[in-house]
C-alpha cells in the first residue's frame, strides 16, 4: 500500500482509505488499552489474592503492584515478573506448611465478583476443608472461575479500582492504627467514633479526612500541652529559686537552731526527691500539676512554720541576751568599784596616810622580796634607817601639828632624792628606812649622807618660825644569810652609832 498519489487514482478515494487507516488504529490502539487495563487489573488482584500464601513470595507482589501503577511499559515491571516466575518455580518443590488465613481473600474476591459468590463461598469451603494439596491448586480453581467471566469490569476506571482493591487493607491499617494509638484521653471518644466508622463500612475517605484532622487536632493539643508545661516548668523553677532564697535567709545560730535547720532541710529534699519521681514517672499534665502545687504548699507551709518558730526563738534568745549584757555590765561597774574599794584599801593598809609613804607593812613586803632577789642573783642590797633628830623637841615647842608638817616635808625630801629603783618608807614615828637594790653600802653611803647635808641645809616653817631640822642614818649592806630581822637589826645598830656619836651623821656597819 502506497500513500502517495497516482495518476490512475481519484484524489477522494486516496483520501477514504486515509482516514479508513486512521480508525482502524484508532481501534486498535483502544482494545490494546483494554488489554493493557485488563491485564494489569488481573496481575493486582492476583498479587493481592496471593498475598500471604507465601512470605517469600509477598516483597515480589509488593513490588508488582507498585510497578503496576505506572502501566506496562516498565522495564522494572518485565524484570519483576521474570524474577517472581523463578520464585514460584522455586517454591513449586516446597509444599506450603501452614494453613493461611483466607478470609481476606474471599472478602474480597466476593465483593468485586457479586454474581460469583455463591461458588467462592463454595470453593472456600473446600479451603477451609484443606482440600487443596497447596495454594497453587486453589489459585488455579479460581482463576477457572473468574476467567470464565465473560463480563469483565471493562468500564470501571482503572485507578478508581486499584484504590479498591487497596480500600480494604487500608481501613485495616488504619484501624490497626487507632487500636493501637495512645491518644490523649480527651481524643480517646473521638478515635472510637473513627474506628466505628470503619468497621461499618464508611466511605474510606471522609474517615481518612477526618483522622487526618483528628491527628492535626491531636498535634496542635501536644504543642499547647507543651508550652504549657514548659511555662508551668518554669514557674516551677523560679519558685523553687524563691524558696531556695528564703530557706537559705534562715539565719540561724543556735546549735538547737541548727538541728531543726536540718531536720527542716532533710524534710524538704525528701519532698522534692518524691516530686522529682513522681513527676519522671507522670504522664499526664493535669495530675502532675496538682501534685507539684500540693507539694509546694506543703514546701511552703514548712518553711513558713519554721521561720516563724524560728523568729520566736529567736527574739527569746535576743531578750535572754538583752538580759545577761545588762547584768553582766552591772556586774562589771560592781566589779569596777569592788577593784576601786580594794585598791584604796589596799592603799590604806600599805601606805602611811600622813606622808602617803609607803608604810612598815608594804617595807616588810619589799625587803622580803629584795633579799630573795639579792639572794638568787647574788647581787648586793643596802638598807639604811634614818631617825629625825630630837624630834620631841620639835612638837614641844612648836606643836604636833608643826611636827606633822615636818614629817611631810621631809618624807618629800626623802623620796624626791632617791632613785627609780631605790625603795622609802615611813618606817613608824619620826623613822623612814631606804632599799638601795643593787648597791653596795658605800654607794649608799654617799646618797644618804647628801640627803642628810640637803635636809640640814633645808629650812623649815614652824608657825612662822624659820628653824632647821636634822637626820641621823644608820646603814648596813646584805650580807648572805640575812633575814629581815637580822638585816634590820644590824641597821638599826648603825643608827644607834650615829645617835651616840653626836647624830646627823651617817654610820654603816
Ligand atoms: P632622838 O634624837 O634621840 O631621836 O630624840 P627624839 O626626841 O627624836 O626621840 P624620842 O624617841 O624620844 O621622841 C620621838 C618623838 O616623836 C616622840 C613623839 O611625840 C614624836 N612623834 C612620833 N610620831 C609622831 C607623829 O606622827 N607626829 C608628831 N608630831 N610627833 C610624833
Ligand atoms: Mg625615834
Ligand atoms: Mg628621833
Amino acid at each position: 500500500m502506497s500513500f502517495f498519489k497516482t495518476k490512475d487514482e481519484h484524489p477522494d478515494k486516496w483520501k477514504d482509505k486515509y482516514f479508513d487507516l486512521l480508525d482502524s488504529q484508532e481501534q486498535f490502539e483502544k482494545e490494546y488499552k483494554i488489554n493493557q487495563d485488563l491485564l494489569c487489573k488481573t496481575i493486582i488482584r492476583f498479587a493481592l489474592a496471593t498475598r500471604g500464601f507465601n512470605t517469600s513470595l509477598d516483597p515480589h507482589l509488593d513490588r508488582i503492584r507498585e510497578l503496576l501503577k505506572s502501566g506496562l511499559k516498565s522495564q522494572s515491571l518485565r524484570h519483576e515478573l521474570e524474577v517472581f516466575s523463578n520464585a514460584l518455580v522455586a517454591i513449586e518443590d516446597h509444599p506450603v506448611t501452614c494453613h493461611l488465613d483466607s478470609a481476606l481473600l474471599f472478602d474480597y474476591l466476593g465483593h468485586v465478583y457479586p454474581k460469583h459468590s455463591s461458588e467462592l463461598k463454595n470453593i472456600h469451603a473446600r479451603y477451609e476443608k484443606r482440600e487443596f494439596i497447596n495454594p497453587q491448586r486453589l489459585f488455579l480453581t479460581l482463576s477457572e472461575l473468574l476467567e470464565s467471566d465473560n463480563q469483565p469490569i471493562l468500564n470501571t476506571d482503572f485507578s478508581f479500582e486499584l484504590a479498591l482493591a487497596e480500600s480494604k487493607a487500608i481501613s485495616q491499617q488504619m484501624m490497626h492504627l487507632l487500636e493501637n494509638a495512645d491518644l490523649p484521653v480527651i481524643f480517646v471518644e473521638d478515635g472510637n467514633q473513627l474506628k466505628l466508622r470503619l468497621q461499618s463500612g464508611h466511605s474510606l475517605a471522609s474517615v481518612f479526612e477526618d483522622s487526618v484532622s483528628l491527628l492535626l487536632t491531636i498535634k496542635r493539643h501536644m504543642l499547647d500541652e507543651q508550652h504549657e508545661t514548659a511555662d508551668f516548668l518554669s514557674r516551677l523553677t523560679e519558685q523553687l529559686a524563691e524558696l531556695g532564697l528564703t530557706a537559705a535567709g534562715v539565719n540561724i545560730a543556735a546549735e538547737d537552731a541548727e538541728k531543726k535547720r536540718c531536720i527542716l532541710d532533710r524534710d524538704v529534699a525528701a519532698q522534692m526527691a518524691d516530686l522529682q519521681k513522681k513527676s519522671a514517672s507522670a504522664t499526664q499534665l493535669e495530675p502532675l500539676k496538682q501534685l507539684v502545687n500540693i507539694r509546694l504548699q506543703s514546701i511552703s507551709h514548712q518553711l513558713q512554720s519554721h521561720n516563724l518558730q524560728e523568729q520566736l526563738e529567736r527574739e527569746n534568745a535576743q531578750r535572754e541576751f538583752r538580759n545577761l549584757l545588762q547584768k553582766i555590765r552591772e556586774m562589771e561597774t560592781e566589779t569596777t568599784d569592788l577593784q576601786t574599794r580594794l585598791e584604796a584599801a589596799q592603799r590604806r593598809a600599805t601606805r602611811d596616810p600622813l606622808t602617803n609613804l609607803p608604810n612598815r607593812l608594804a617595807f616588810d613586803e619589799r625587803l622580803t622580796d629584795e633579799i630573795a632577789r639579792a639572794h638568787r642573783y647574788n647581787m648586793a642590797l643596802t638598807l639604811a634607817v634614818w631617825d629625825i633628830d630630837f624630834f620631841k623637841t620639835i612638837n614641844d615647842t612648836y606643836g604636833h601639828k608643826s611636827g606633822d608638817k615636818a614629817l611631810v616635808v621631809i618624807g618629800k625630801l626623802l623620796s624626791r632624792h632617791c632613785r627609780e629603783t631605790d625603795f622609802i618608807a615611813r618606817f613608824g614615828g619620826e623613822e623612814f628606812v631606804m632599799l638601795f637594790p643593787e648597791t653596795i653600802v658605800e654607794e649608799a653611803f654617799n646618797v644618804t649622807n647628801k640627803l642628810r647635808e640637803t635636809i640640814e641645809n633645808s629650812i623649815f616653817n614652824a608657825n612662822g618660825e624659820r628653824i632647821s631640822i636634822t637626820l641621823s642614818c644608820g646603814l648596813t649592806e646584805y650580807i648572805k644569810g640575812d633575814n629581815n630581822e637580822s638585816i634590820f637589826v644590824r641597821a638599826d645598830s648603825a643608827l644607834y652609832q650615829a645617835k651616840q656619836h653626836g647624830r646627823n651623821q651617817c654610820v654603816v656597819i
